[in-house]
């Protein structure tokens, strides 16, 4: 398929026009970032094993209902997609504590949490992506009450779905990053699951052994990422 001019460029990914409406290019790099840009790498592999991880994972979602932007993949490194307006919010799961909120509320690492915790982050990388309550989202209407509401229900969904599906191959689903954006068809308004679900979004880690297999290998050099997110993808 023939790639148009370069909408955007984020840090693992570029988003392309394509021939079709309403469709873009998303184009999986290898570029790695952590702490709000201040570490950056190139893996070599890394969008290779992302594109394909992702693809599975929304296929998937699709299967059981939750709409998403994912039309197909493309080539090893580039997925055709729906064109949406991203929600400028990040929705965080959390099935066990560890990142951000073992430090912001000194809760004991590795903690099992009762029930899957939801919170939302600002995406806005100057002010650090900070965390945000459900009235800062109503009070500047980044979203109203029904769809926030819709969303925090889809996000439980994928919860769901994807905990068990990494527990059947033996892996903890411990966190993850989601991100919904809208898209305007036939004059009608939608919210849908956007972005990529993969080891850079997710913490996973062995159900044994508690190693890690996603992004806290580069953020915590603990190298061997590549091994890692092939354990993933198989
Ligand atoms: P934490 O808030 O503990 O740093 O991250 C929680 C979860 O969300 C982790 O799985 C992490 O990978 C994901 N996450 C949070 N913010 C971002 C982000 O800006 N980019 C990516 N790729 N993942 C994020």
């Amino acid at each position: 398929m023939k790639k148009g001019k370069k909408l955007y460029e984020g840090k693992a990914k570029i988003i392309y026009a394509s021939p079709e409406k309403n469709l873009v290019i998303q184009h999986f790099k290898d570029d790695a970032t952590a702490f709000n840009n201040q570490k950056k790498a190139t893996i070599d592999g890394k969008g290779i094993l992302n594109n394909r991880i992702s693809e599975y994972i929304l296929q998937n979602l699709n299967q059981i209902g939750i709409k998403n932007h994912l039309v197909k993949r493309i080539n090893m490194r580039e997925q055709l997609i729906k064109f949406v307006e991203i929600i400028p919010i990040e929705f965080i799961v959390r099935n066990i504590a560890t990142g951000s909120l073992t430090k912001r509320l000194g809760i004991e690492e590795g903690t099992v949490l009762n029930h899957p915790l939801i919170e939302y982050c600002l995406k806005n990388d100057k002010l650090g992506d900070p965390l945000i309550s459900r009235e800062h989202i109503l009070t500047f209407e980044w979203l109203n009450v029904i769809e926030l509401d819709w969303i925090y229900n889809e996000c439980k969904r994928i919860n769901d779905f994807l905990q068990g599906m990494f527990r059947a191959v033996g892996i903890k689903l411990v966190d993850f990053k989601v991100e919904f954006g809208l898209t305007h068809e036939s004059g009608k308004t939608q919210i849908i699951l956007a972005d990529e679900i993969s080891p850079d979004t997710c913490r996973l880690w062995d159900s044994i052994t508690d190693k890690k297999l996603d992004k806290d290998r580069f953020r915590k050099d603990l190298g061997d990422l590549i091994p890692a997110y092939t354990e993933v993808a198989k």
